[in-house]
């Protein structure tokens, strides 16, 4: 096709331009606004006048230089909205962190016995966002594993997991990871034992 295209370019010259189409009608082919139906009555006065086909071939030059600045300039908006976008998510991400973290301190609280709970004890409140928790153990807790979940008032279990417990600055805490992006929000127990002992139950508000 190159050659073909090299031999077009000087084979044909036409210094009167007959029967010449005019620019306008050779823009519309290079650019590919024109139908091609309607373009087929042009291909063999194209292919067999020089200075028509340099035309054609220095416009269609042009139209494919300016969609691809448009496709550089659809990119590089594309990679503005990537970054700007990236930008937000890591500062959003960032800022949001101290949030997921609930301290829960039940250093004050009165150790209940079993599964009852005190009606009179102030809910500990949580929001369901919430990914880790910081568990302040009732005071002379000891150090060492614990299980800890989180029940409906009536009974069964919603998420359990373990932790171990550690003294520092003379109070016991657990850290634990949570998920409770599927609960639904209202009240809920909180319960923490050893293994094998009995569970200690504490009010829980999910927000
Ligand atoms: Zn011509």
């Amino acid at each position: 096709m190159d050659a073909l295209g090299r031999g077009l370019l000087k084979e044909f010259p036409n210094p009167g331009r007959a029967g010449c189409p005019g620019s306008e009608v050779l823009r519309r082919i290079a650019s590919h606004a024109m139908p091609l139906a309607e373009a087929e009555k042009w291909l063999d006065h194209l292919t067999s006048c020089s200075p028509c086909y340099r035309d054609f071939t220095e416009l269609q030059a042009g139209y494919r230089q300016r969609r691809m600045q448009t496709v550089l300039a659809i990119a590089a908006s594309i990679l503005i909205v990537v970054g700007v976008a990236g930008w937000a998510l890591f500062f959003k991400q960032k800022g949001s962190r101290g949030v997921q973290t609930a301290a829960l301190d039940l250093r004050n609280r009165s150790v209940p016995r079993g599964g009852e709970l005190n009606p009179a004890e102030q809910p500990l409140e949580v929001s369901r966002e919430v990914k880790h928790f910081n568990v302040y153990l009732p005071l002379g807790s000891g150090e060492g594993p614990y299980e800890l979940r989180i029940a409906i008032t009536t009974g069964g279990a919603i998420f359990t997991t373990n932790g171990v417990a550690s003294l520092k600055d003379g109070v016991t805490s657990i850290e634990a990871v949570v998920d409770l992006s599927a609960a639904s929000s209202g009240r809920y127990v909180l319960q923490i034992r050893r293994p094998n002992s009995e569970w200690n139950s504490y009010p829980l508000l999910l927000r």
